[in-house]
């Protein structure tokens, strides 16, 4: 059970640091694995504010180069070099917003974890795409993409993050959570988390379902406590999935 924090563009160095401090000394880490996602400049900070607690610090993204002119882009050896233990890759919003494909998706998997960063890579479809049952189209696209480069790989987590569910309060059913999951997969059988308006109230059902392997947070994730209450849910539903 793995419960993500992703803090998109907020909090910069000197409110992760506080946060990260706060965070560890406010969530019991016993049976569930808890990271937060911090933007770059504030990842150092993190590090430090998280030091002596098991809470992971991941980037919000990795480039596939090593070095090069990729104006913007930071390396899997320069996470590495900072401490960072992994990194988020095709969340939607760099797929919708900043023209991320599947294939520069799985180049960055790929380079992130032949680096020996953990990596989380989001897919999931759009409201269009579900309203025009394309939903199993979408996800065996993606995914298959990130299977046919990388494979079941160890260090790999798929986050399933229904657009239309991001940000929105709309949270997908936990039935249609389920669902989503099991097709994914059965295409790639590795951690696979659900994404989209998680928040206190609704994380223990969703946490529940038998194919949902944790969460990836965004706006509750910016609390101590509306976090906290989501991590003490992953600890439950882990207790009972046993
Ligand atoms: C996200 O950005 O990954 C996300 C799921 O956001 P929210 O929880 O705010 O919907």
């Amino acid at each position: 059970m793995l419960i993500a924090g992703n803090w998109k563009l907020f909090k910069g160095p000197g409110e992760a640091g506080s946060f990260a401090r706060a965070l560890a000394g406010a969530v019991d880490t016993a049976g569930v694995e808890v990271a937060i996602c911090p933007p770059y400049v504030s990842l150092a900070a993190a590090l430090e504010g998280t030091t002596g607690s098991d809470i992971q610090v991941l980037a919000q993204s990795v480039h596939w180069a090593e070095t090069g002119a990729f104006t913007g882009e930071v390396s899997a050896a320069m996470l590495k070099e900072v401490g960072v233990a992994g990194a988020i890759v095709g969340h939607s919003e760099r797929r919708q917003l900043f023209g991320e494909t599947d294939e520069t998706v799985a180049r960055r998997v790929e380079a992130g974890l032949a680096a020996g960063l953990r990596i989380i890579a989001c897919v999931g479809e759009t409201l269009a795409e579900r309203d025009g049952g394309q939903v199993e189209e979408v996800l065996r696209r993606q995914v298959g993409a990130v299977a046919a480069a990388v494979g079941a790989h160890a260090q790999l987590v798929i986050a399933y993050e229904p657009i239309w569910a991001i940000g929105t309060g709309r949270t997908a059913a936990p039935e249609q959570a389920q669902e989503a999951h099991a097709l994914i997969r059965a295409v790639l059988d590795v951690p696979i988390l659900y994404g989209g308006s998680v928040k206190a109230e609704n994380a223990l059902v969703l946490l529940s379902q038998p194919d949902v392997d944790g969460a990836l947070v965004g706006g509750a994730a910016l609390e101590v406590d509306s976090f906290a209450a989501i991590v003490e849910a992953g600890r439950a539903a882990a207790a009972t999935k046993g």
